[in-house]
């Protein structure tokens, strides 16, 4: 039996490049297929119908069309959401490329990850309902959450109600391990990680970044945590990364 030639599936426009003169090569989030690469044809022609449906960020539903050389073709888009609220202004727009770009540099092609894909549309849809001018932790938590989510997620980081190393629960405070992105505790730092590259977590740290792991009472923690918690997910996002994101952050631009 050939192989069905068609593709429906819901997506998140991750990324959109020129190809030729009317051409755009679009990079693709779906749910159950992962990261696709995909082109669409004569949408960069002025009066293309569906080229407003292609932009970045956009949730889709799409309809593809696999080539005997297994090229994928876009035949149909449409658009469910543009999270239009959440680019009003520069945190919100910040908050939704950084989101996007992670996922274009961390996910490989072609690898589904329906509970990652969630995460990400969960978060857009987050970002979308919220006053993205008024709440001016906007980027700094909704970045941290997605980093955080993403590394459990992907099992690069440990289990952060116990040691990553002994798995014992008794915290006064914890060390972050460069090298394996693990949380350990202090007599293990100090007994078999001595000469590794470590920063200090302090114990209400290690409680926050255990709640987020755990989605638990994540209203009640403070200004003071998030800040913390950012710090350390931006730290294990360029380990992890090797290079720095493109899209600036948001703090980067307003101080
Ligand atoms: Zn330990």
């Amino acid at each position: 039996m050939a192989p069905t030639r068609y593709l429906n599936t819901e997506a998140i426009i991750l990324k959109t490049r020129p190809v030729g003169d009317f051409d755009q090569h679009i990079l693709l989030y779906t749910p159950h297929h992962g990261k696709l690469s995909a082109l669409a044809k004569g949408t960069r022609r002025p009066k293309s119908q569906r080229r407003s449906s292609l932009e970045i960020g956009n949730l889709c539903h799409i309809q593809l069309y696999h080539t005997t050389t297994n090229q994928k073709i876009i035949v149909q888009s449409l658009v469910k959401e543009t999270f239009q609220n959440a680019k009003q202004n520069l945190s919100g727009i910040l908050t939704v490329m950084t989101l996007l770009e992670m996922v274009d540099k961390s996910v490989q092609l072609e690898y589904p990850f329906p509970v990652h894909y969630n995460l990400l549309k969960q978060l857009l849809c987050c970002i979308n309902k919220q006053n993205t001018k008024s709440d001016k932790h906007l980027y700094q938590r909704t970045v941290t959450l997605f980093i955080l989510k993403h590394l459990q997620l992907f099992g690069l980081i440990n289990d952060i109600s116990k040691c990553g190393n002994c798995h014992q629960k008794h915290w006064s405070e914890g060390y972050l391990l460069y090298h394996s992105y693990q949380i350990v505790c202090a007599g293990c730092r100090h007994r078999i990680f001595t000469s590794t590259m470590a920063t200090t977590i302090n114990y209400n740290t290690i409680s926050a970044l255990s709640n987020v792991q755990k989605n638990s009472a994540l209203e009640n923690m403070k200004t003071h945590d998030w800040k913390e918690m950012y710090r350390i997910a931006q730290d294990l996002l360029a380990s992890h990364l090797k290079a720095p994101l493109k899209t600036p952050a948001f703090e980067t631009l307003t101080a």
